[in-house]
């Protein structure tokens, strides 16, 4: 049961969510019928159709819901592999073969809402939650970059404990904890929707992405997910929450739908909506992509039956049709996955993933196993740790990136989406992944992954040096200067 004190704070919000949606003047742009006409005209796509909207993804123009239709309803195998080809050589095109690691972390779990899938819910009684004090966080931070990370996504419940006032301490501390070596470079942000002023004060503190899951866009599915009356419950407040926050000037926002919840196909369409509609209002679609499955939490019924499951094959063609229509959004694959999977759905197109994760509140600092089901959202399928899945990366020719420079660097929002389709990517976005992995294979990596790590970076240097040859001397001298203690170096 919620506390006077929790349900009073709840019930502040809950009147100013109703203001809101009295005010709110954008029109909902998940129009239902419309998706399922779409999904249905397109039920059985032709070869050439589906020939032509592949020679249109690769050309990254992007896709409009119609022609992802007819990749979702695509059922000619040999057709599947031309799409994962398509997929794999967009993703190298625009991003390069780097893959962008992070960790979650839980800054706080009680939460005042009562989500079906939620090990967080206020009423499961059988996980215990809490929120961190500024001290313990920042000893959960150093456990962190002890590993080698530089960058985090903050998790937060919705909750009196942890509001905007909070997620700022908390945000500050977190970029304080630093020492030099060992710091966190970038903080995103995963939190309950927020309100215009509130997301000015995070963005005064500096954070990367805000990033807000839809969870499912149809909206009866939504009804039933999440109760009336709880802060959750309002569909509208969530859709256009990261339209506020880029009112509020934060201009890197992500988004990403919970599948499991209701039909796939019908997901993608509304993720593709919404990235246009955040275009068409602000010329700035989503800076990522998430499509997380529902995985088992501790006394959950909903995630051992989730109603519209999906399988790993249709995993594998939604990641694929989001990297074919959306070319320049960030697509993320989290631990959530098995590790055989990850490795496999990482071709079709994935630019971040984390790694070594730990989802519950003091995950890093405080327990003993890798997983403690009491004490967490839901289960992790992949428990490796950052240097296992990294050694991994390498081995299958990937180059791990820990950079953060564009934030820094101020090349967020439109500057980075101009930047990604000048084709910039390779003059700054790989040379600083190989800055930030020598950074990483110096201080933290265990010998087997220093060594090929090391091969790793000397093929791209080579292959820097005949793309770009005018700008490898000051790669190798950059280089060089890690080797030599200096840190934190980019292009
Ligand atoms: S999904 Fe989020 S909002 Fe819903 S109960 Fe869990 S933590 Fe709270």
């Amino acid at each position: 049961m919620l506390s006077v004190e929790e349900r009073a704070w709840r019930t502040r919000r809950l009147e100013m969510i109703k203001r809101y949606e009295e005010t709110e003047s954008r029109a909902d742009f998940i129009h239902e019928a419309w998706i399922w006409r779409i999904l249905s005209e397109k039920a059985n796509p032709d070869r050439s159709e589906v020939v032509e909207v592949l020679a249109k993804a690769r050309e990254l123009k992007g896709l409009a819901p119609a022609e992802a239709a007819v990749l979702l309803n695509n059922r000619d195998p040999e057709l599947r592999e031309e799409m994962f080809a398509s997929a794999r050589r967009i993703k190298e095109q625009v991003y390069g073969n780097r893959i962008v690691l992070f960790a979650p972390l839980y800054v706080s779990s009680p939460c005042v809402n009562n989500c079906a899938y939620c090990g967080f819910r206020h009423t499961n009684r059988a996980v215990s939650r809490r929120t961190f004090s500024l001290d313990e966080l920042e000893g959960e931070v150093r456990a962190l970059t002890a590993q080698g990370h530089k960058r985090v996504i903050a998790v937060y419940g919705e909750h009196p404990e942890s509001d905007a006032d909070f997620m700022c301490r908390s945000i500050e501390r977190i970029y304080a904890a630093g020492n030099g070596r060992g710091e966190i470079r970038r903080v995103n942000v995963n939190a309950p929707p927020l309100a215009v002023d509130e997301y000015r004060t995070l963005k005064e503190v500096g954070i990367g992405t805000f990033q807000v899951f839809q969870e499912t866009y149809h909206h009866e599915t939504y009804r039933r997910m999440h109760p009336a009356n709880t802060l959750k419950g309002s569909y509208r407040w969530r859709l256009f929450a990261l339209h506020r926050a880029q009112e509020a000037g934060i201009d890197d926002v992500a988004i990403g739908a919970l599948f499991g919840l209701y039909d796939w196909r019908f997901e993608v369409l509304g993720l593709i909506c919404h990235a246009l509609d955040l275009e068409r209002e602000f010329g700035i679609g989503p800076h990522t992509i998430s499509f997380p499955r529902v995985e088992p939490a501790l006394n959950t019924p909903f995630t051992t039956r989730p109603s519209h499951l999906v399988n790993d094959e249709d995993f594998k063609t939604v990641v694929a049709v989001l990297r074919c229509a959306v070319p320049y959004t960030g697509l993320i694959l989290t631990c959530r996955e098995r590790p055989e999977l990850r490795r496999e759905v990482l071709g079709l197109g994935v630019s971040q993933a984390d790694a070594g994760s730990r989802i519950a509140v003091g995950g890093y600092t405080e327990m003993e196993r890798e997983q403690i089901p009491e004490r967490q959202q839901f289960q992790l399928a992949d428990t490796r740790s950052l240097d296992g899945f990294i050694y991994e990366l390498c081995r299958d020719g990937y180059i791990p990136s820990f950079c953060t420079s564009c934030y820094r660097a101020a090349r967020t929002g439109c500057h980075f989406m101009t930047f990604a389709k000048k084709g910039l990517v390779r003059h700054f976005c790989i040379p600083n992944a190989v800055l930030t992995f020598q950074e990483y294979l110096l201080d933290y990596a265990m010998p087997r992954t220093r060594a090929v790590g090391q091969r790793i970076i000397a093929q791209y240097v080579a292959r820097f040096a005949e793309q770009l040859p005018k700008r490898v001397g000051r790669l190798e001298e950059l280089l060089q200067r890690i080797k030599s203690g200096e840190r934190d170096l980019r292009f």
